[in-house]
């Protein structure tokens, strides 16, 4: 029988309960329990896929091409999990299914109602992912925060499935936020008082409560919350800020949380093995020469919107024994200002994926600077496209090559509309998303990173390189290193006489992992880490004394 954990969050949003969660289930896998997760998001879209990125950071594509919350980025790169569809839940989901059922007359003479009929659906969705991935443990974040509108149904059907699967086999988590006070330098309790009593007024009593805090937290605070709260003392577990997000399941580890969820739901315990994780926290703390990446994109106000991105840097640079030091830059700014004075220290770059005209000349900028100067580039999808529009401007001598979804009448339109998408009138969920597979070119950049000669990667684009302007691309100097099985489309590209300038159709950054850096990351941060820039200095040769 599958165990439940719902995991709720008190106070105000943003206190890491993602983090929390994937950590439940490194914890959960260190002890060889199979764990699966589910992210239920409150909001009435039925997936991200339409949201602008300032809406909730980056949208992350699994590999049956459902359009998810960022969150199941981290659960995947925290569990060595691939998702599915199932894990991401939606009220619009919810509300659409249970609506489509009314049409159909599934219910005939029937009131709909939030309770049973919403909460019915949405307890389906627990148990339909929990018989799909055939996991013992199913941990279930409920987005937002307890007290919000959207979130009652969700919270209810979790309250409801206590009864249903039994009480030993569901454990309600709730993670809260113990502000600081300066005036008084106290942490307070109050507020986790108040979100508990309101997930109490709902009928959820939390088995174990997580208290965030930028401070350590005393002996005295936990007794406090112990007491209000009626949770066990070893119950109330303290997650102070750290320095790196992959701490998180060893602080929770050593609070004793592991073997806390085991006795609750009474699973069989097992050996734990977190050596490969503490191994990888002494990594990343230990010092490292940077190896400085410029990210060029259009959202970069809100670092989330490329938070895939940004790890799968941070996984390479790791694997080098560098550290991360990674330069945001408005795409718009370039226009302005210029490549030299933003790029000037930039041993690699990367333009991300993206929707949209603004910020994308700032771009095409960026990928001139890379080309022209020989600095390691890679395009992401979008980045991509910039980067056969640049070299196609060049190779063209014209300014005019273009994207038509940046200018829908260029004479030179080298990135385009795939055929099965024109036409498509509907945006939600029906762009290229998901695996496909890609066949690699011996003798290219992106071969030899790989190692292998077909890869599967993961979509989400409805433009794509148009054929009609292989031939005098090639001629010009670019390689088509990838292409789909049956050779109707470029999936990787790259310049023959550049160092390290290399796209990709697909987003690469979502197959990254901790202790496995994506290929193309690896190879990427392999030559950008050995780039000299203005007022770096070689390493010397270590003269050895007699
Ligand atoms: N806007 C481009 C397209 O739809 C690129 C998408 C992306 O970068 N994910 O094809």
């Amino acid at each position: 029988m599958t165990k439940y954990i719902f995991v709720t969050g008190g106070v105000v949003s943003s206190v890491g309960k993602g983090i929390t969660v994937a950590s439940i289930g490194t914890i959960l896998k260190s002890r060889q329990i199979m764990v699966s997760v589910q992210k239920l998001d409150p909001y009435l879209n039925v997936d991200p896929g339409t949201m602008s990125p300032y809406q909730h950071g980056e949208v992350f594509v699994t590999q049956d091409g459902a359009e998810t919350d960022l969150d199941l980025g981290n659960y995947e790169r925290f569990i060595d999990v691939n998702l599915t569809a199932e894990s991401n839940v939606t009220s619009g989901q919810i509300y659409s299914a249970v609506i489509a059922k009314e049409r159909q007359g599934d219910f005939l003479g029937g009131t709909i109602q939030v309770v049973p009929h919403v909460t019915t659906e949405i307890k389906e969705r627990f148990k339909r992912l929990a018989q799909k991935s055939k996991a013992e443990v199913v941990i279930i974040e409920v987005g937002g925060t307890v007290g919000d509108i959207e979130g009652q149904p969700f919270l209810e059907a979790a309250r409801q499935m206590r009864n249903d699967v039994g009480r030993d086999n569901v454990l309600y988590i709730h993670v809260t936020l113990l502000p600081y006070l300066t005036s008084t330098q106290e942490l307070k309790t109050k507020p986790t008082q108040h979100s508990v009593n309101e997930l109490r007024r709902i009928g959820i009593q939390p088995d174990i409560i997580i208290c965030r805090s930028d401070y350590p937290i005393s002996e005295g605070i936990r007794d406090k919350i112990s007491l209000f709260c009626d949770v066990d003392r070893k119950a109330v577990i303290p997650l102070p800020t750290v320095d790196t997000i992959y701490e998180v399941p060893l602080v929770l580890e050593e609070e004793g949380l592991g073997q806390l969820v085991i006795d609750k739901l009474g699973l069989k315990a097992r050996r734990t093995d977190l050596s490969q994780w503490r191994e990888l926290v002494r990594r990343v703390k230990e010092p490292h020469e940077p190896v400085n990446i410029a990210l060029v994109g259009k959202y970069v106000e809100l670092q989330d919107a490329y938070f895939s991105v940004r790890e799968a840097l941070c996984h390479a640079a790791l694997y080098h024994n560098r550290c991360l030091d990674l330069h945001w830059v408005r795409s718009e700014d370039l226009e302005r200002d210029g490549s030299d004075a933003l790029l000037r220290s930039a041993q690699g770059i990367v333009v991300p994926g993206g929707f949209g005209i603004r910020g994308i000349e700032g771009m095409v900028k960026a990928a001139n600077y890379a080309r022209t100067n020989e600095i390691p580039y890679f395009g992401l999808c979008l980045g991509m496209h910039i980067m056969v529009i640049e070299f196609a401007r060049y190779a063209l001598d014209s300014t005019e090559p273009n994207s038509t979804e940046f200018d829908a009448s260029t004479p030179y339109p080298v990135i385009d509309l795939l055929p099965e998408q024109k036409r498509i009138r509907k945006k939600g969920g029906t762009m290229r998303l998901g695996n496909y597979p890609c066949q690699l070119v011996q003798g290219s950049h992106a071969a030899s990173a790989y190692g292998q000669s077909l890869v599967y990667e993961r979509h989400r684009h409805r433009f794509e390189f148009n054929n009609q302007f292989r031939d005098i691309l090639q001629k010009a100097g670019m390689v088509y290193s990838g292409l789909s099985p049956d050779g109707r489309l470029v999936e990787l590209c790259e310049l023959a006489n550049h160092p390290w300038m290399v796209s990709c159709q697909f987003h690469p950054e979502f197959g990254s992992r901790p202790g496995r850096p994506h290929p193309l990351f690896h190879d990427f941060i392999s030559v950008a880490k050995d780039v000299l820039r203005e007022g770096a200095q070689p390493s010397l040769p270590l003269i050895k004394e007699d």
